[in-house]
């Protein structure tokens, strides 16, 4: 806010208020007339500096509160993603486990590292996929159903027994 704007437009004004009174006392018209177009002029400048002022007083409320959005948003991030850890579940291949102290009611579950990324909570299921190698066999996959992630199983886990001990099978 250009409050030495607003300080000095205010004395300036002043300063003229003082000059239009001494015109009416001496009744001097010219003195009155210049005193009047300086005095509209300034208060015109105040008017100016007011609609800037409300513009940017406008323009801070509204980074304020893109601002607070974005703080909410992180904390909801950081709330979801503190429920989990990253586990490996082949060489390589990393994805995240709901940890057993914060799952709830919830099952053991594994959800999609680049999802949980951006704040979205992907839980990944295990699909058949086909072998790139070998045509028409196929093995089975943790995918996501949100963006193009897969992960392979370790090559001795079954499904049941993957989820049931809450601990990844290596
Ligand atoms: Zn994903």
């Amino acid at each position: 806010m250009p409050v030495a704007e607003f300080t000095a437009a205010l004395s300036a004004i002043k300063t003229t208020t003082d000059l239009l009174k001494l015109g009416i006392e001496a009744r001097d018209d010219a003195k009155i007339k210049s005193a009047s177009i300086d005095l509209t002029n300034q208060l015109l400048d105040v008017q100016r500096l007011a609609l800037e002022s409300n513009s940017q007083q406008f323009d801070l409320e509204k980074k304020l509160h893109v601002s607070q959005e974005r703080i909410h948003e992180l904390e909801a991030k950081e709330r979801l993603i503190e429920k989990y850890e990253m586990v490996e579940i082949t060489s390589g291949s990393f994805v995240y486990r709901i940890k057993e102290d914060k799952r709830g009611d919830e099952p053991i579950h594994h959800v999609c590292p680049n999802c949980l990324n951006d704040a979205k909570k992907t839980i990944l299921q295990i699909q058949r996929r086909p072998t790139s190698a070998t045509i028409g066999r196929e093995k089975q996959k943790l995918v996501c159903t949100n963006c193009p992630a897969e992960f392979d199983l370790p090559q001795t886990a079954q499904p049941s027994a993957y989820y049931s001990g809450g601990r990844v099978i290596r």
